[in-house]
């Protein structure tokens, strides 16, 4: 059963001229780790915020195992909360700095305490530095602090808000996995919110997709990635991005014809079906890069190759024809030569097409 559930908020600023977000129900399990994946201002932060007390929903409710907290203070709730910005007290030691949410606690000893603080710095691989000021700490090490001070709480469950946007890329792919270990360690719930479609991959269970305060697709990070709901969450997810090309159903007969600027598609009839389109409608028809082929038996069509960038194992293949950008990837120097003209093929059974709304139809 679920810990955390959020059933239908709602939250406006401004006399309801800002929806910050809306409709949002989401089920969250004791051990699961969440992340709240979406562009800058679509509502991770504000969905957070009514989840910890911080912000009042206007409509809706939050329970947190099996009772409604939706009017409690956030110190009620039992949740801990891991921010952006690091913010440690300068003037108190490390041990203080953990120490700090157990003092306000009257049902543990000092010796509990201590223990508790001396466990959780070990855990955080920080038991080295307990005397130190923050001033004395790398910004990873201060982060582990921030950390620490939210696991002595033993909350039932963790909401962290792009925790490591502060630090430098190595360091934050080290943190992620450090985060996740624990997670994994502490069996807790956690919400970690990010606009990094690579931290929310690697990091969540769940992954919910958020766009312009509403929620676009809740699922585990497979299911997003290979079978997206819409065209927003097709765009977000993947680098390169996603192919699109505008397109036309130009046949409905036999099959599906979907033609192209560039190329003709012909579906299944299996497929048609479930479609339900008419001849002469408007399609978006996207592809990922992998599911082009750049050595194929049959050509589709042909484009020059305009960029080669390398990302280790695989080279990103930067295409143009009439007009029409695409991306492809292959493996490490397959194609050295740009400015060269490479036959194209697609892999049929990984084409999606999207209705005007932008909801996929296949
Ligand atoms: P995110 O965390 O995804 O970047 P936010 O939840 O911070 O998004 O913001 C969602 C929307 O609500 C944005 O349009 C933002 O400007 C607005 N918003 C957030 N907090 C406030 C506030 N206190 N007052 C007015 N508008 C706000
Ligand atoms: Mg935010």
């Amino acid at each position: 059963d679920s810990r955390i559930e959020v059933d239908n908020i709602r939250k406006t600023f401004n006399q309801g001229e800002v929806v910050a977000c809306e409709d949002i129900s989401l089920d969250i399990a004791a051990d699961e780790f969440v992340v709240f994946l979406g562009p800058s201002g679509c509502g991770k932060t504000t969905t957070l915020r009514c989840i910890s007390g911080l912000e009042q929903p206007d409509d809706g409710s939050i329970r947190i195992d099996g009772e409604d907290v939706t009017t409690d203070k956030p110190k009620d709730r039992d949740l801990a909360f891991v921010f952006q910005s690091i913010a440690l007290f300068p003037h108190l030691s490390v041990r203080e700095n953990i120490r700090f949410g157990l003092d306000m606690k009257t049902d543990l000893s000092k010796e509990e305490k201590r223990e508790r603080v001396e466990e959780v710095a070990e855990m955080l691989d920080i038991g080295e530095l307990l005397d130190r000021k923050p001033s004395a700490l790398s910004g990873g090490q201060q982060q582990r602090v921030s950390l620490g001070r939210a696991m002595v709480m033993n909350p039932a469950a963790f909401l962290l808000d792009e925790p490591f946007s502060a630090l430098d890329a190595q360091l934050r792919d080290q943190m992620r996995t450090e985060v996740k270990r624990l997670q994994r360690k502490l069996g807790t719930a956690m919400i970690f919110v990010t606009h990094d479609q690579e931290e929310a991959m690697t990091l969540g269970d769940k992954i919910v997709v958020m766009d312009d305060g509403h929620i676009q697709q809740v699922g585990n990070p497979h299911e997003i990635y290979n079978d997206p709901e819409n065209v927003f969450v097709a765009r977000f997810i993947g680098s390169p991005s996603i192919n699109e090309l505008e397109g036309s159903v130009t046949d409905t007969s036999d099959g599906l014809v979907v033609s192209t600027d560039l190329f003709d598609v012909e579906f299944a009839e299996s497929a048609a079906q479930s479609a339900n389109v008419s001849r002469g409608d408007r399609l978006t028809l996207a592809v990922r890069p992998e599911h082009l082929d750049l050595q194929p038996e049959t050509s589709l069509f042909e484009a020059d190759v305009e960029l080669v960038e390398p990302h280790g194992a695989r080279d990103a293949v930067y295409l143009t024809e009439s007009g029409i950008n695409l991306a492809a990837t292959v493996n490490q120097g397959v194609l050295s030569g740009e400015r060269d003209r490479v036959s194209v093929d697609i892999d049929r059974e990984n084409v999606w097409l999207f209705d005007e709304r932008g909801q996929r139809i296949i």
